[in-house]
Parts: structure tokens; sequence; C-alpha cells
């Protein structure tokens, strides 16, 4: 039986018309899933000026007989899939059909293909049959696409972005390889080799073939499950970040997708560990029913949707959140820093395709530098700490303090090697989990005041906080209003700065006008940043050894020692070994 079927018409409307043949990357999108369709374990992709000139994709998958390789050039001819449906279950990629035809029409192909009965050859010029001949048995399928868009003005546009095609087409196959570690890519460009993967089917292999060695070191592997979901796949250590979510890899039963709820929800989890504007490396597949996922959104761009996707997003937080709370991640001082194969900046990478929308990034906030009285630690959340036992972090050993080198690194050592400390980044991280613990856990211990605040606000501003005074009142604070737009704070709760107080409640009132949509988390994690940021002491602030040793003691004591709230690290190291690396002791 032929194993080319007629689409169903519906189908083919669905198929947005003319999205198919704008880029060379589409073209060489559908030659490698139609490859990945007829179950090739290897395939090469060769261009010749990143595919304008000549895109040509040989594989070892089952080929076809005369009769299908005469029919895949005729439109709505399709060995895929009958209805959208379909499109989840994961044996087959296509749901395309027409865009053999349609490229045909813009370009010259040669098409060889033998299921080791028959050998086909099909040459068509645009878009007209002009031979079939039988050839040779080798099993597999070779097709050639010379001269893309010879015959319409598209042809030229493209020819200024060569560039920028190519770097589409390595983002796609890069991404293709890690869909399908099984399968072995290979993509040439100008017989410049940019991508072998070994197609052992072992995923870190894949990561490593694609970005490197130190990336590849530099990932961990997570895995979980709920009742909707199965999750599998890697993600990068904190240090090991990238300026783009270009390697956000989001596969769907190992079909690449994109899906923004989902970057959100990774990058919800690495929150506080890495900065804002950088993104982790991510390969993670979601196994679902494909009844669950809903891909009408967009097909050719595989956006999807998910029903239960809380379900999803909440078990993709919780894994990577145990993970990264597991880890001892304290970055090497010695590492090559990573530059990004194919990513480099002034290729850019189209996030169009497989990138994720983009979130907005909050900015860090500015403060101004605090007065000289403000510049000691303050502890002052100390009072609380009956109810904030919390034990020595077990991921970071006891360290002995050496000294200090520009006012700001603090020089650690034990056993294992040397230790940095950014004083302030540390300073910062420990008030951050006080504030934090202190707000979310409710601490209603309020001091009343012997001189009452007196806060003026303008009158628009004054507008939104009195519609969320219930905020004020749940902090603790006790006031009342004076005027139009005035407020007499007579009481506030006891973990204010000591030292910087009417500063801390002007700035938590800054925060509630601020708040578009109150979320008592994220509410209580920004008073704690700011407060966090502004009340520890700054880099270059004299501090004395005792100092040094309460902060490195309250720094073992937190949950996450290794980078202050905004993500930058606390602490760094020159491991014994790499110490003696660089002093040639060891080689
Ligand atoms: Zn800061
Ligand atoms: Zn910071």
């Amino acid at each position: 039986m032929s194993k080319i079927q007629i689409m169903d018409m519906n189908l083919a409307n669905k198929i947005a018309a003319g999205e198919v043949v704008e880029k060379t990357m589409n073209v060489v999108k559908e030659l490698v899933e139609n490859s990945i369709d007829a179950g090739a374990t290897t395939i090469k992709i060769e261009l010749i000026d990143s595919g304008v000139k000549e895109i040509k994709v040989i594989d070892d998958g089952c080929g076809m007989d005369e009769n299908d390789a005469t029919l895949a050039f005729s439109r709505h001819a399709t060995s895929k899939l009958k209805t959208l449906d379909d499109l989840f279950n994961i044996n087959s990629l296509g749901f395309r059909g027409e865009a053999l035809p349609s490229i045909a029409s813009v370009s010259n192909i040669v098409l060889k293909t033998s299921n080791e009965k028959t050998g086909t050859m099909v040459v068509v010029n645009g878009g007209n049959i002009e031979s079939v001949k039988s050839c040779d048995l080798k099993k597999g399928t070779t097709i050639i696409v010379k001269d893309l868009f010879y015959n319409t003005p598209v042809r030229l546009k493209y020819l200024k972005s060569l560039y920028t095609e190519l770097a589409n087409i390595s983002d796609y196959v890069n991404k293709m390889a890690l869909s399908y570690p099984n399968i072995k890519f290979v993509l040439v460009n100008n017989e410049k080799e940019l991508l072998n993967t070994n197609g052992s089917g072992d995923l870190l292999k894949t990561i490593f073939d694609i970005y490197g060695v130190v990336v590849a070191n530099k990932m961990m592997y997570i895995e979980n499950m709920n009742n909707d979901y199965k999750i599998s796949g890697y993600i990068s250590y904190p240090e090991l970040t990238k300026s783009n979510r270009g390697s956000i890899t989001l596969l769907v039963n190992n079909r690449v997708v994109k899906n923004y709820e989902i970057v959100k929800a990774i990058l919800e989890a690495y929150h506080t560990f890495i900065p804002k504007d950088r993104f982790p490396y991510i390969v993670l597949n979601i196994e679902v029913d494909p009844f669950l996922v809903d891909v009408n959104v967009h097909p050719t761009k595989m956006e999807v949707k998910f029903s239960k996707e809380d379900s999803l997003t909440s078990l993709i937080m919780e894994t990577i959140d145990n993970k990264l709370n597991k880890k001892t991640l304290i970055p090497k001082a010695v590492y090559e820093n990573v530059e990004d194969k194919y990513y480099e900046d002034d290729l850019k990478v189209n996030e169009d395709l497989f990138g994720t929308n983009s979130i907005d990034d909050e900015k860090e906030e500015t403060l101004e530098k605090p007065k000289l009285e403000e510049l000691t630690f303050d502890f002052s959340v100390n009072e609380e700490k009956e109810k904030y036992e919390s034990e020595v972090n077990p991921r970071i050993k006891e360290l002995t303090p050496i000294g200090i080198v520009h006012g700001t690194y603090i020089i650690c050592e034990n056993p294992d090697g040397m230790f940095i400390i950014d004083q302030h980044a540390a300073a910062e991280r420990i008030n951050y989990e006080k504030y934090y613990h202190a707000l979310s856990t409710h601490s209603k211990n309020t001091i009343d005041v012997l001189i009452p605040y007196k806060i003026e606000l303008p009158t628009n501003e004054y507008i939104i906080l009195e519609k969320n005074f219930n905020i004020l009142d749940n902090l603790g604070f006790k006031y009342e209003e004076f005027g139009n737009n005035t407020l007499i704070i007579r009481s506030h709760p006891t973990w204010l700065p000591k030292y910087a107080i009417l500063e801390a409640i002007r700035k938590i009132i800054d925060i509630i006008i601020k708040e578009e949509d109150f979320n008592e988390d994220k509410f209580n994690e920004k008073v704690s940043i700011t407060l966090a940021c502004k009340m520890s002491i700054k880099a270059g602030d004299v501090i004395t050894m005792p100092d040094i040793t309460y902060l490195i003691n309250e720094l073992r004591h937190t949950k996450n020692p290794f980078t202050c709230p905004h993500g930058r690290p606390t602490i760094i190291t020159y491991t014994k070994y790499d110490l003696e690396k660089l002093f040639k002791r060891a080689m």
C-alpha cells in the first residue's frame, strides 16, 4: 500500500498558506523532518551559502518507492498525518505535506531515494517533474534543493541575510539534535562543519556536542512527575548563564515547542540564583498525553498551550527549586568563559521560531548611598532569633577568615581551597532572608515611636496607598490619616532597620504604590530585597575581624548562601587543585 495519503482539506487549510517557504530555514526544517519521519539514524545537512544556493539532506531512512517519490511533489499529498490531533502522537513530525510541492515550485530539486527494493531518482524544475529514473539501491533518501527562490523576488532579500539564515538553521538543527539525541546530525555550510552530534541517545553527550565541554560539565539532570506530566532533562548551574533565552529548549513528547508560561516558571525557579538579565541553559522534555496539549495556537511556530498548565508549571518550579537547593553552588574562580558557539551576538538567533516571548524584567533599584552611621551591620532582626533558628547550611563548609582585600573581598580558607566572599553580596543575602522570614511569618511585634513619623505624599499616590491600607495593617503598622495626603505613623514592626526607619517606611510605601496586582509573596520579596540592599554593608566599607567572622557564620546559616537576592555570587573559590595547577605544582 502506498504510504502517501491525500490530506484532508480542512487540515490543508489550517496550515497557513505561504508560511512554508519563506526562508531557507523552513526548507531545511521540512527536509529534516521528512528524514526523521523516515526513521533515519543519521541526517546530514550540507549547505552552500546558507542554503540559498544549495541544500542537500542525506538520510539513511526507509526511503520511498517510485510511486511515493513522484506523489511527494503533488499538492496536498502527505505521508504524515491526517488530523491536527495526531500532531503530538510522537511517531509523526509533520503536518506539512504542502511543503515539498511549494519548495519544488521555487527551486530545482533532485531526489534520490531507495527502500532497498527500488531506487528512484526524480528531477523537478520549478515544480514540473522533468524525469523519473531508477538509480542505485543504497537505503535512504538524498534530496538536493538548488537555487532556492531562483524564480522569485524573495531571492535578493535573502542574499543579504545569509548570516542570519545560517544562524537560524544552526539553531534549528541544534534543537532537533536535542530532541533526538538518538539521531546523528551533521551540519555543514560551505564545507565547514558546524555541528556533528554523536547520535548515541545520550542527551548530555548531545549537549556537549552543541555547547561544548564547559557547558556540559555544568549541567544537572532533573526528573520528576505528577499525575498529568512527566518531566526530564538538564538544567545549568546558576553560574552558567547566557544573555538571551536561546538556550532554553522545551520539548513536548520530544518535539520542540514554545510556551511563555513554562519559560516564566523556569526563570521563576532560578529567581535570585541568577541575575535578572541572564538566562540558564535548559533542555526540558515534557511527556504528556497529547490530549492535554493544544497546538492550534500557532501550529507552524509550535506555540502550544497546556490544559492543567498550573500542574505543569508547579511541577517544573518545584523540581528545579529542589535541585538548586540541594547542590553546593560555589563557582570556581578559574574557569574558561563560555563563548556560545553559534550564538555570537551578530548572529541574531531567530527568537521568534524557537525562542520565547520576552518577559519584562524589572530593573534592579539603584539606591542612594546610606549615611555613615548606617554602615554598621544591622541585624536588628536578631530580636526575632527565637523564631528563626536556622541550622548551618550543609552546603557550605566552615571557613577560616584570613583577611580582606580592596575593602570588599573577604579571603577565607578551608581544606578544600581558598574562598573569596563579596561582603556586600553576603550581607545582603543574610539580611534578605531575615526580612523575608519576618515578613512571611507575619511577625507582628511592633514598637511605638516616641515622635510619630509624618509621611506626606502627592495626592495621586496617596489615593493608591489609601486603597491599600490593609497591606500596612497586615505588616503591623499603626497610623492615622492627617489631612488629605498625610499619614502619621505611630508604631511599626520591630524588624525595620533601626538606623533608617523613616527611609524604610518610605521604601515600603513606594513599593505598595507601584505594586499593580498585589501578590503577597512578591511584595514580601520586593520589600526584603530593597531593605536588604539598603541596610547591608557596602563594598569598601571598613569592617573588623569579629564582623567578618559574624558575617561568615550568618552566611552559613542562610538557605541559599551562594547568591545575593539579585542573583550575583556571594562566594567564589579557588580549589586547592586550582591553586596547585596555577602554580604548576600539579599538571
Ligand atoms: Zn545590593
Ligand atoms: Zn545584590
